[in-house]
């Protein structure tokens, strides 16, 4: 993948999972992001080609209520550590699906972690419903979330938004997946957030 650009981010949430989205929307609502967010968003996004100093300037610009002084004493040098430029260097990379849902569950005010594992059943719910999921699916998914197959729930939220972008979807409801559903079905299961991304940026260039 090529480089992607700080303003680009906004025009790419559209191929990002539930949980990045979610992380995406309150960055912009609170201009603001806690380390649990900052650290699995951030990832997600180098995961995905936003280079070290494209990062700065996202970071930046989206902790509008920083002035540059607080920004630089506060947040530089945490994400420079996570590309791998301070300290001990390492270079850190993105979260895994299960390392998401097992690891540092989120607290009242955070944003990170699975949608799927960690919102409420009428939160999930209400998520689907923004996005379109209509009745039959949205009883398959919350099935599987109560089920505790949440990486199924995110493939299957994934083919039937994808198939919805691609204008596939429809016909069929009840007898498996529709046509067009099974075009975009993503033969494997969602692994990680950075795999969901990119099937999705590919099928729809
Ligand atoms: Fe994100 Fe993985 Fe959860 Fe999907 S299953 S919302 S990609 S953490």
């Amino acid at each position: 993948a090529g480089e992607i650009q700080a303003q680009d981010v906004d025009d790419l949430k559209v191929h990002m999972p539930l949980c990045m989205e979610h992380l995406h929307d309150e960055l912009r609502r609170e201009k603001h992001t806690r380390h649990g967010g900052r650290m699995q968003y951030g990832l997600f996004l180098k995961g995905i080609g936003l280079s070290l100093e494209q990062a700065l300037i996202f970071w930046q610009t989206a902790f509008e209520k920083q002035t540059p002084d607080q920004f630089n004493k506060n947040y530089a040098y945490n994400i420079r550590h996570s590309y791998g430029m301070e300290g001990k260097r390492t270079d850190y990379t993105p979260y895994s699906c299960k390392s998401i849902i097992m690891n540092n569950a989120p607290g009242s005010g955070d944003h990170h972690g699975c949608p799927f594992r960690h919102f409420s059943a009428p939160n999930m719910r209400a998520q689907l419903a923004a996005h379109q999921v209509d009745e039959f699916d949205t009883e398959d998914i919350m099935r599987l979330v109560s089920n505790k197959h949440y990486q199924v729930a995110c493939t299957r939220y994934y083919e039937v938004t994808r198939a919805k972008m691609l204008g596939l979807s429809g016909a069929m409801k009840g007898g498996g997946l529709s046509g067009g559903e099974e075009m975009v079905a993503s033969q494997e299961l969602i692994e990680h957030p950075n795999q969901f991304f990119e099937q999705s940026y590919l099928l729809m260039k």
